[in-house]
């Protein structure tokens, strides 16, 4: 891109935009990252640099970006048909989808609705949840518990289920009440089953479900637990009869070395939230599947008003849905999860690594993912002065050296695309080293 029009595009980018999650003010000094061009596990900025995409977008992206057959899917898509309500309306894209969807998730998931990104897919499961008991008779039962880090989306219902002070403390006042549990990325395991249990023993005949982020909590810090606790919590669920809403939003589609994180301890939830990876991470689509039992229970004359009374004007794109399917088929036909397998693997290993850089600490990973903390003193676990803000001098220095490091607080992590090779991972692993070292380095003096 010519000079001049890189300086009129941030000027304009100043001028108009607000992105998300960003204080504007840290760009006042600074430029935004121009991104003009991604292929493969690559973007390129304005000015031609070239930067590993080493957390996927934003934890969306899949088979890498440019994929020429999800190019392809939306060309063909496109010139059958753009856009078209999904209410009364019905099409092919759409059906298919669902059909796959159903195939490939745990057995008791046997229907899906569509919405178009993963705080809404949770929105539908919590509203699913709330009127399947209202339609059973059970009118007290519309509370939720929630885990302590847990994040499921910026809108008002998912924010009333978070459990990050940082982001959700401030939008308290227009919160529904929900029950706070302890994670078991805290307190382990059985203090977490222990806390979910006192609280549906005290209040049972009010609580519709339970929310979780199965395996990894992660914009609440990347804290990874023990699969074994998802099946101690679906255990739970079905004996004080409350739902278990399974949010994979993050988690789906490989992430986690399995195709959906429940698989790690084969259970099936009630509602399942999906996103994210759904459509490659190339278009916004999400769905939220339910069990048999809770379609049912909406099912009748329409004069009994069961009806779920929820939409999107954008529900089921077409587009969306073909990107998603050519997705499922990719994982099919390149045997995505073989190579998964394999990159998986080597990254858990080669995270080790990091042991040896000053001030890296809680080194911990999962499929595609590794996260670590940056610590002022590794032996005592003094954390940096929140006000030094390490994290964020490591994303900046990130990008001088080809990757995009983007910190939560002072943890950092690797976010992989799928297709990431074993070559591209120690690459990516070197490269994170010599920030650390960097930027540590000039902190300490
Ligand atoms: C990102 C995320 C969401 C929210 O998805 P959006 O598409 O950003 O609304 C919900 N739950 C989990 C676990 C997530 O990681």
């Amino acid at each position: 891109m010519d000079k001049q029009k890189k300086i009129d595009l941030l000027k304009k980018d100043r001028q108009y935009v607000w992105h998300p999650f960003t204080q504007m003010k840290d760009y006042e000094e600074r430029d935004h990252l121009l991104i003009e061009k991604a292929e493969g596990v690559f973007l390129f900025d304005a000015d031609g640099n070239k930067y590993y995409d080493s957390v996927s977008s934003w934890w969306t992206n899949i088979h890498g970006h440019n994929h020429p057959r999800i190019q392809k899917a939306i060309e063909q898509q496109i010139q059958k048909m753009d856009h078209v309500m999904f209410s009364g309306m019905t099409h092919e894209p759409g059906i298919e989808l669902a059909e796959k969807l159903v195939e490939i998730t745990p057995d008791s998931l046997t229907r899906v609705f569509y919405s178009d990104n993963g705080s809404t897919a949770v929105e539908v499961g919590l509203k699913m949840s709330f009127q399947y008991w209202q339609h059973r008779g059970r009118k007290n039962k519309h509370h939720f518990i929630y885990l302590n880090n847990s994040y499921h989306g910026d809108t008002l219902g998912a924010v009333s289920i978070g459990g990050v002070e940082l982001f959700h403390s401030v939008f308290k006042p227009l919160l529904f009440p929900s029950f706070l549990a302890k994670s078991p990325a805290d307190v382990g395991i059985q203090q977490s089953i222990e806390d979910v249990t006192a609280i549906l023993e005290e209040h049972e005949d009010s609580i519709a479900g339970i929310v979780i982020e199965p395996l990894i909590q992660a914009a609440g810090g990347m804290h990874i637990y023990d699969p074994q606790y998802l099946k101690e919590i679906r255990e739970v669920c079905d004996r004080y009869n409350v739902h278990l809403i399974v949010d994979e939003v993050a988690t789906g589609f490989g992430r986690t070395g399995k195709m959906f994180a429940c698989e790690h301890a084969g259970i099936s939830p009630d509602i399942m939230c999906l996103s994210k990876g759904l459509t490659a991470g190339i278009m916004p689509l999400s769905t939220t599947l339910c069990k048999e039992e809770i379609y049912q229970a909406f099912y009748d004359d329409y004069d009994t008003f069961k009806t779920f009374f929820h939409g999107h004007s954008f529900t089921g794109n077409p587009l969306a849905c073909a990107v998603a399917v050519e997705s499922l088929r990719i994982f099919e036909e390149d045997q995505v999860m073989a190579h998964v397998e394999t990159s998986a693997a080597y990254l858990q290993n080669i995270k080790e690594e990091l042991i040896s850089v000053p001030h890296v600490t809680n080194i911990r990973g999962i499929g595609m993912i590794a996260a670590w903390d940056l610590v002022q003193d590794v032996e005592n676990g003094t954390p940096f002065d929140p006000e030094q803000r390490i994290g964020y001098h490591v994303y900046l220095e990130s990008l001088k050296h080809g990757l995009v490091l983007r910190p939560l607080g002072d943890t950092l992590y690797l976010w992989l695309p799928l297709c990431t090779t074993t070559e591209q991972i120690a690459d990516i692993m070197e490269r994170t080293k010599a920030v650390i070292e960097k930027v540590t380095k000039s902190f300490m003096k």
